[in-house]
């Protein structure tokens, strides 16, 4: 298939980890027959150096036409202080709202070889398989903030069709997983949470009669997410609790570096980005994990290519990478000498295989 993909590589660790995740498209291009337009273009803190504009019109216009964007991270100490007049993350906030992403996927897979790179014990992390579905647009970020002398107030509203819609993603791909989706809400105080569990539940019986929906208090679910996380398979929240959740499950993998993100609209076209940010500390040393860029690669390929076989494929090869010991700096260095970046991407594409080797019987 032909695809166009903009490449919004950003600041910091950005380019160094786009950079492998775009070889790994590359190499999935030419592996299964595909034809992918890759067009890096200015976003972040580079845009306001180069155009003064994070996200520059000609970016904003190619991503607008293209079927995915892949995105690096955003952000340093160079744009963030106080009083500054144009910040990177003003760019990133403008996207998502013109590519209309409201539903944010952080899947949360624990490799067998990594569970002792988490700090939680082995046993409570080991087979932890979740996916967070996160409300993106809506919610207390985005109501009227109000301040004066007296105080201060941020209004949260949610609309009967912003829940319908994402509750309807999250359903949809538990349908495809488990069968089990969880809502998180605050229905014993918020009213916007009494509505989210209403809807919810009208949506899932009506709809997807099959999944076992549970509904769990955010504070509850904060608990159970580090007490027994392989209880859960598909989570669905707003979007402040699920801001903070997703941090927390993150923490379930081991690093940061390693997970990957897809934010999705009503249609195809996705933005696809390592849940990581800019890492300044480690910026310009080659030493960033490449394998959070990677795997949102791998999303990229399954929802907005609809490439079911070529994301399996890059999944697998990660999956194999990291079993055989290719680890960089921030997994557990003592487990050997740690890989650069570039040597990371190198364990990844010297283990994808194309459509042949799929078919071919194991040896
Ligand atoms: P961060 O995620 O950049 O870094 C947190 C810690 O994790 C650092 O010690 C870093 O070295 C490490 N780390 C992160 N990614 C890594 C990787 N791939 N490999 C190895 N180690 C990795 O968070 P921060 O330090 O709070 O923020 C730095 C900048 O990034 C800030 O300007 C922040 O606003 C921005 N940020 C951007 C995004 C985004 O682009 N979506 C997300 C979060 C933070």
């Amino acid at each position: 298939m032909k695809a166009r993909v903009a490449v919004l590589a950003g600041d910091g660790i950005g380019p160094e980890v786009i950079a492998e995740g775009s070889r790994c498209l590359a190499a999935v291009a030419r592996l299964f027959g595909h034809d992918f337009e890759l067009t890096a273009l200015p976003f972040g803190g580079a845009a306001i150096e180069s155009e003064g504009d994070p996200l520059p019109k000609e970016t904003l216009a190619a991503c607008l036409t293209s079927d995915a964007v892949l995105l690096g991270a955003i952000g340093g100490p160079k744009w963030s202080a106080p009083d500054a007049p144009l910040r990177p993350e003003a760019g990133l906030l403008r996207l998502r709202k013109e590519l209309g992403a409201f539903a944010n996927l952080r899947p949360v897979k624990v490799h067998p070889a990594l569970t002792d790179a988490s700090t939680l014990r082995a046993e409570v992390v080991r087979g932890v398989d979740l996916l967070f579905v996160r409300e993106l647009t809506g919610g207390i970020y985005f109501g009227d903030k109000r301040r004066d002398a007296e105080g201060a107030s941020d209004v949260c509203t949610y609309t009967v069709s912003e829940i319908e819609r994402i509750v309807r993603v999250a359903a949809r791909l538990a349908a495809g997983r488990r069968g089990r989706l969880t809502s998180i809400d605050k229905a014993n105080v918020l009213e916007t949470s009494r509505l989210w569990r209403e809807v919810t539940q009208r949506i899932v019986s009506r709809e997807f009669p099959l999944l076992t929906l549970d509904h769990m208090l955010v504070d509850a679910a904060a608990m159970h997410l580090i007490r027994s996380p392989r209880d859960f398979d598909v989570l669905v929240t707003e979007n402040m609790f699920g801001d903070i959740l997703t941090d927390e499950a993150s923490m379930l993998a081991g690093s940061l570096g390693l997970l990957p993100s897809a934010s999705l609209g009503s249609g195809r076209r996705g933005i696809y980005e390592p849940i990581h940010g800019s890492a300044p500390d480690i910026a310009g040393r080659g030493v960033a994990n490449p394998y959070g860029a990677i795997l949102s690669v791998a999303l990229l390929l399954r929802h907005s290519l609809q490439l079911q076989a070529e994301a399996a494929a890059l999944e697998r090869a990660v999956a194999d990478a990291l079993a055989q010991g290719a680890r960089t700096a921030d997994l557990a260095p003592e487990h050997g000498r740690a890989l650069s970046t570039r040597e990371a991407g190198d364990a990844v594409l010297s283990r994808l295989r194309g459509p042949a080797a799929e078919r071919a019987p194991a040896r």
